[in-house]
């Protein structure tokens, strides 16, 4: 930032009273204005952000987004008014076609054998086929990898599989933990499909031990049979596992879900128009699209609203950037990508300088995730470290975020919020991601990082 508005500067002298501020600044005193500046955003949003309010806006009004519902419809009609109502320009609906999964009515596992019978707390992944009517039986077979299952191959013909690999919990990134477990959920049911397997139950992703399911999106493999596949809680999982490992264990599991025909949804646009470079656009993001249980208040409503809140406090404060700073709210990420990968195609020949995600969680940012090498990620590392006086002041290494991944394949540098990491596989995809689990502090902070490092990458 170089050039600085005259009600900027006396809103700094007013409220630049705390001494790590000070002294930080005074540490380096060719980065004063720039310190200053992230004070300056700091403070508006804790003082008088709206993030929260917002979250709340939307996560009551449309609770469940899952692509193609009506819930989503209804997030996307309020992200258009509401853009509009907060000032930015160019509001618009881009257009994308969804698939659209319907869960139908409650599923369940039913533990048959040994005695006494009785029901396991479950949740159909999004994608899976149906049961029958009166569902499906059959012996439990207890997997932890892969290798395990293929070692077993025909043995499991006629079976449920029970994929029981729990994430790593030595891992300190609990993202880490989650990309060492999620491929059983994502494609077990196929593996397990290919050996003759009738239905594919895995273990919930979350670190806890508790009786809460956590959905997620599942793929099935071409030319395999489709078999249901249905998260169990991670008590379920180990109550199974103990008794499979005692004797012969039968369950029955019942699901309606069913996938229907692909419909038409919109990825949601706003921008606030750079003064200078306005061809130029820093796109800030999140999904609009969320699991059908809890609120998806976490994920993602709270990195779509940190970014409509990023670009409202940028307006409030009359901080206009040089260039073009896009709020994007994707559609379809938890089921298929498909806004992010219809917003890359039809904005390739826009000069993207930057794009920052944030979809870990509303948790309190420890900084950033970055995608730049060598000497670019060096001066971002700069601009990053002017929010250290705040705790948010980390630059590491690592991917933007799914939605803008597509942008990072045509060479736009990726940023992601990184927010603390411990709490956010306890409420993913889940009943309890709702908007209790979400701090208001937590949440102004994440919009004020985003909307300094949108501002320094727009007027770089
Ligand atoms: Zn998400």
């Amino acid at each position: 930032m170089r050039a600085l508005p005259a009600p900027w500067i006396l809103l700094l002298i007013a409220s630049c009273t705390g001494t790590e501020r000070t002294r930080d600044a005074k540490a380096d005193p060719s980065r004063e204005s720039e310190r200053g500046l992230a004070a300056h955003i700091v403070d508006l949003s804790l003082s008088e952000g709206r993030a929260y309010e917002l979250l709340r806006e939307l996560v009551t009004q449309a609770p469940h987004r899952l692509s193609g519902s009506d819930g989503a419809a209804r997030a996307v009609t309020w992200a258009q008014a509401t853009m509009q109502r907060l000032g930015l320009a160019n509001v618009r609906l881009h257009r994308c076609m969804v698939p659209r999964w319907e869960r139908g009515a409650p599923e369940q596992v039913r533990v048959l054998k040994p005695a006494p019978a009785h029901a396991l707390a479950c949740l159909a992944l999004g994608g899976s086929v149906g049961t029958p009517a009166a569902g499906v039986e059959g012996e439990i077979v207890v997997v932890r990898t892969s290798s395990q299952l293929e070692a077993l191959g025909t043995a499991v013909r006629g079976k449920i599989v029970l994929f029981n690999r729990p994430m790593p919990r030595a891992l300190r990134n609990t993202f880490a933990a989650y990309g060492a477990s999620v491929p059983q959920r994502v494609s077990g049911a196929s593996r397990a499909a290919k050996h003759g397997a009738i239905a594919a139950l895995v273990r919930s992703m979350t670190t806890r031990i508790d009786d809460v399911p956590h959905t997620g999106g599942m793929r099935y493999a071409p030319d395999v049979p489709k078999i249901p596949a249905l998260a169990v809680s991670t008590m379920a999982a180990e109550e199974l596992a103990k008794m499979a490992k005692a004797g012969p264990t039968w369950v029955r599991v019942r699901a309606s879900c069913r996938m229907l025909a692909d419909v038409e949804s919109s990825n949601v646009i706003g921008e606030i128009v750079g003064s200078e470079k306005p061809d130029e656009v820093v796109v800030i993001g999140g999904h609009l699209d969320c699991w059908d249980v809890g609120q998806g208040a976490h994920d993602d409503g709270s990195g779509s609203i940190e970014c409509l809140e990023a670009a409202r406090l940028l307006i409030a404060a009359g901080l206009r950037p040089k260039r073009t700073i896009r709020v994007v709210f994707f559609m379809n990420e938890e089921n298929g990508l498909r806004g992010a990968l219809a917003y890359a195609k039809d904005h390739a020949n826009h000069k993207h300088v930057a794009a920052i995600e944030s979809d870990r969680g509303g948790f309190e940012p420890k900084g950033f995730t970055s995608s730049a090498r060598g000497d670019a990620f060096a001066r971002y590392k700069a601009i990053v470290d002017d929010l250290r006086p705040f705790g948010m002041g980390v630059l590491i290494p690592g991917g933007g975020g799914a939605d803008i991944g597509p942008l990072g394949l045509q060479g736009v540098p990726l940023f992601g919020l990184l927010p603390a990491w411990n709490r956010y596989f306890d409420y993913h995809h889940s009943k309890r991601d709702t908007i209790d689990a979400v701090h208001p502090r937590e949440l102004a902070l994440g919009a004020a990082a985003i909307a300094y490092l949108a501002l320094r990458l727009a007027n770089e």
